[in-house]
């Protein structure tokens, strides 16, 4: 009997050994919670080693508003005509995009131009308004944006606190489409990869599409500008905001108030990463 209990009691010591080395490594595995006595000399530091499983945490919250991080490394995906990172940015970077356009004749609209309309401001700008194709005026002077639709364009840039100096604005086509029709699918994919090249070299912090063609074909989506308008977007990283077309609201002044809504989203936008427009925006 004897024996036997001094073997049970053996027995049991081995038993608790294992049940501590047990305890001690699911303990350091962050397993379980457990409290590791270390015997009755160790209860400080038995309370020292009691382990927790890691706590359970939230996902973080993204925030709804849109990020504006400058894209350095901005690069579109077309292949060897587009700007990679170590492409020219801003002024240097622009002109080698307009001397690789040269005296373009990519597509059916060359014969009938009279001057290509690349673009025109600020080739640094955190801000780019981005439109359809050049119209008469447009054709005839060479500039973006400077017949009726163009007026009204220049106000609403002025209303957000800038000036056409202050963004850059362009075209998705750099020629005019005879009696101002839409541009045709030939054309955009002739001219399209020059307005991506145009954007990875300024790198805005913001793109504002001006109609429907602009928005649809920047962003891949045909949904109706009346229903893409008002929200962020991204294009290749860059936020982007759908509005309506200055000739659109030329023809329905009543829309005017959606634009200026849209526009003034984009100037909040704008605000939260610390960029403001030079002078203060219209109320
Ligand atoms: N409409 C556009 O979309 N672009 C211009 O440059 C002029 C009118």
């Amino acid at each position: 009997m004897a024996a036997d209990s001094h073997e049970d009691v053996e027995e049991l010591r081995a038993l608790v050994g294992q049940l501590r080395t047990n305890l001690e490594a699911r303990g350091r595995s962050g397993l379980v919670g457990v409290v590791v006595s270390k015997g009755p000399k160790a209860s400080a530091a038995a309370a020292a080693t009691t382990v927790t499983a890691p706590p359970v945490v939230a996902p973080p919250v993204v925030a709804a508003a849109p990020v504006v991080e400058r894209q350095r490394d901005n690069v579109p995906e077309d292949g060897g005509e587009v700007a990679g990172p170590k492409a020219k940015t801003g002024k240097s970077g622009l002109q080698v995009v307009r001397d690789d356009l040269g005296d373009c004749k990519r597509c059916k609209l060359a014969p009938s131009r009279t001057n290509l309309v690349y673009g025109v401001g600020n080739p640094d700008a955190e801000l780019v308004f981005v439109g359809e194709a050049p119209g008469a005026d447009e054709d005839a002077q060479g500039e973006p944006f400077v017949g009726k639709a163009g007026q009204l364009l220049t106000k609403m840039i002025e209303a957000m606190g800038y000036t056409r100096d202050d963004v850059y604005i362009c075209n998705v086509l750099k020629c005019r489409p005879p009696g101002n029709r839409n541009p045709e699918p030939d054309e955009v994919a002739s001219c399209e990869p020059f307005l991506k090249r145009q954007l990875a070299a300024i790198r805005p912090r913001m793109i504002v599409a001006l109609g429907k063609f602009a928005a649809q074909c920047l962003l891949r989506d045909d949904t109706p500008i009346t229903r893409l308008r008002g929200g962020f977007r991204s294009y290749e990283g860059i936020p982007l905001m759908p509005t309506l077309h200055p000739a659109y609201l030329l023809r329905d002044p009543s829309k005017k108030k959606l634009a200026w809504d849209d526009l003034k989203a984009v100037n909040a936008a704008l605000a939260r990463v610390g960029i403001h427009p030079p002078r203060p925006p219209a109320g």
